[in-house]
């Protein structure tokens, strides 16, 4: 089955008590025994649910896995999968990570004494270097988020190989219409399902795919005993959400790619990043590994704070939030909306400069929101 197709038909059935071409939401908690140690392979739904599985094993095929298991949220997927290591252990992880790895890896889990080195993986000699003997994980994420860096996937699976560690993706900006780490010896792909996949800001959700079975076991294992679980009406959501993944991601990277062009080319953007433009540092491994360059933009302003302030101030179309990967044109201006609170010397020493902006860019005509970034840059 080809990509295009799997997002439509991977693992939806008909549903075998009705024939229901849609997956019914089974908003059921516990499930009736025929008798004594007989049931029809569910119990309780912290355990396992049906609509919860369509969607798990429609993700897993996305991604050319064997096994998903699914999650509240991306970062109820992070934190499970942390559950697999214990006191001692060492992980090495992408430096410009999602905020919210980053948070719990440094705020919470060091108080299990496990232990973090972060390093630029754009650069794979840096990750070599920063094995311990006790590193069992190295976590990289591509594209970074708000940075847009991007990682050899390849180049460092053959270091996790060769020093026998595990290697865990996170593919969120990706998505797997564009790059499924798997294939480069990815042991666990993660995603938001909060994001691209789902796509239309509608749920939180998060998964981790594996072909590894005894990974996989595991991770069944964390998930039942934690319950950190979608509910089964955000599972459908979001497998009603994925139906449109590969339309959707053309059109965003579509879109994407002309903006990015717009942007470079007017006199108040001081730099563009997009892994699409060649002048993107990454842009020869982003374009042999992906099948397109996605919809992320960070672009850094001339005039620092006070141009990112009336720029925001002045769009109509595109909506300040924080938040990606939706069919709406999203900005946020890290300085004085996500990382406001980051003392200044922190924020600067991330790459998080004053006139730094993120653009998540949706669906919409292109020429609108070309527009509505002009107007707004006039006013800067
Ligand atoms: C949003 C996001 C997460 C966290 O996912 P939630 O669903 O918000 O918990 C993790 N990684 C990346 C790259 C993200 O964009």
């Amino acid at each position: 089955m080809k990509f295009d197709t799997k997002v439509v038909r991977a693992g939806i059935l008909p549903d075998p008590s009705t024939g229901a071409i849609v997956p019914p939401i089974y908003q059921s908690a516990t499930y009736v025994l025929e008798e004594v140690g007989k049931d029809k392979g569910y119990d309780y739904t912290r355990a396992s649910n049906p609509t919860r599985e369509v969607l798990e094993n429609n993700l897993a095929a996305l991604d050319g896995g064997k096994y998903g298991i699914c999650y509240a949220s991306g970062m109820a997927a992070v934190d499970s999968m942390m559950k697999l290591f214990t006191s001692g252990d060492h992980i090495i992880c992408s430096d410009d990570v999602y905020g919210g790895v980053s948070r719990l890896y440094n705020n919470l889990l060091v108080n299990y004494d496990l232990s973090f080195t972060y390093v630029n993986s754009s650069n794979p000699q840096e990750v070599e270097e920063a094995i311990q003997e006790n590193t069992k994980l190295i976590w990289i994420e591509t594209p970074t988020n708000p940075l847009l860096k991007v990682t050899d996937l390849d180049a460092v699976g053959k270091i996790a190989k060769k020093h026998g560690i595990l290697y865990g993706v996170d593919s969120t900006f990706s998505t797997p219409a564009l790059l499924r780490p798997l294939e480069y010896g990815a042991d666990i792909t993660m995603h938001s399902t909060t994001k691209y996949l789902s796509g239309h800001n509608q749920i939180i959700g998060g998964v981790l795919i594996t072909n590894n079975e005894e990974l996989s076991e595991k991770f069944k294992f964390i998930q039942k005993t934690v319950g950190a679980v979608p509910s089964p009406f955000d599972c459908w959501l979001t497998l009603l959400g994925i139906k449109t993944l590969s339309l959707r991601m053309n059109r965003h990277c579509e879109n994407a790619q002309a903006i990015g062009e717009f942007l470079e080319s007017h006199p108040k953007v001081e730099r563009v990043t997009y892994p699409g433009l060649p002048s993107h540092p990454q842009h020869d491994i982003a374009k042999e590994q992906m099948d397109g360059y996605s919809g992320m933009i960070s672009m850094e302003l001339k005039g620092g704070i006070p141009a990112g302030i009336a720029l925001m101030n002045n769009l109509e179309l595109c909506s300040l939030a924080e938040s990606l990967g939706a069919v709406e044109t999203m900005i946020t201006h890290p300085a004085t909306m996500t990382h406001a609170d980051v003392p200044k010397e922190e924020r600067l020493a991330r790459g998080l400069t004053d006139g730094l902006v993120r653009l998540s860019v949706g669906i919409e005509d292109k020429d609108d929101i070309i527009a509505d970034l002009n107007q707004a840059l006039e006013k800067v």
